[in-house]
């Protein structure tokens, strides 16, 4: 079935990609068939994060739910929009707000998935900062969010079933989060990577730990995946990976000879700043540039044992 097509599809898929690109701005909401009966929206409202579900003969898996509980209802107008089957599934990437705050709207599937520490975080200061953060932003919806964690948890890897599907969550360790899960579909050769990538964007780093986050980008570029549906931004192909890697080296590299000359932090966010901003110019949110410099600048302060 699909599984035999998955080289006509993905040709289909980057036409369509291609043409899509071309009459959409990077801002307009859309939902992608990136394969058939798998769908991404991306670029979507108060928050870009992505949102991808599979429908099955089975039922519906939901990975990530977006930023409110009004946002998740665009989500499912947009399943329904396409099948009447239950949603069976709902997976969380990792725990923050802007991928786990529409839980709520799917909370029949009664079965909500995701890494053990997605459910502490959650239950604890962290989801509750989360919101506390969100809601200073001008996202609409957040004073409806009920956060809700995950009631299965896993460790290392799990594999789930349904409807002739198979996924496989993994968690390599820590990266852009101390739980995140990597989803692959072996069979369709796609992994879902949550913010483990982001697609022409710098990355938030607030939680990250950047030598194991390039890690975790070495295991995914050395699968044998051709689609990768990243947390924010374009569906993409291998080159995301290793754009997203290239800019962690890069980052660790100009800090590392920072923090081994003993420079202070203030002086390497200006010296590295401009060097950052040059080298991804056409990346969006450059005002992350001075919380990745110092997330990076932290891990190697504490390694190199300053
Ligand atoms: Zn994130």
């Amino acid at each position: 079935m699909v599984v035999k097509n998955w080289k006509r599809v993905l040709f289909a898929w980057i036409v369509a990609g291609v043409l899509s690109g071309l009459s959409l701005s990077r801002a307009d909401a859309k939902t992608v068939e990136v394969l058939p009966n798998v769908f991404t929206i991306v670029h979507g409202e108060g928050s870009d994060s992505n949102t991808t579900f599979i429908i099955t003969r089975e039922g519906v898996i939901v990975i990530d739910t977006r930023v409110s509980p009004l946002e998740a209802e665009k989500v499912m107008a947009e399943i329904r929009k396409r099948t009447d089957l239950p949603i069976v599934y709902t997976i969380n990437t990792h725990y923050h707000g802007e991928h786990t705050f529409g839980n709520q709207v799917f909370q029949d599937s009664k079965t909500l998935i995701a890494h053990k520490n997605v459910r502490r975080a959650l239950l604890g200061l962290s989801g509750r900062e989360q919101l506390e953060k969100l809601k200073t932003s001008d996202i609409p919806g957040l004073d409806a969010v009920k956060v809700t964690p995950p009631n299965v948890v896993y460790e290392k890897k799990m594999d789930v079933y349904l409807g002739g599907y198979h996924l496989q969550l993994i968690h390599r360790g820590r990266g852009h989060t101390d739980g995140d899960t990597l989803i692959i579909l072996q069979e369709l050769r796609t992994v879902v990577a949550g913010d483990l990538i982001y697609n022409r964007q710098f990355p938030f780093m607030g939680d990250g730990y950047v030598d194991e986050w390039i890690d975790a980008l070495q295991y995914l570029e050395d699968q044998d995946n051709e689609l990768v549906i990243p947390g924010h931004g374009d569906v993409g192909g291998k080159p995301i990976i290793i754009a997203m890697k290239h800019y962690l080296l890069t980052l660790k590299g100009l800090v590392l000879e920072q923090v081994k000359k003993g420079q202070s932090l203030e002086k390497t966010k200006e010296t590295l700043r401009p060097v950052l901003q040059g080298k991804y110019k056409s990346w969006g949110k450059p005002e992350r540039i001075d919380g990745n410099i110092e997330q990076a600048y932290l891990e190697y302060s504490f390694k190199e044992g300053l």
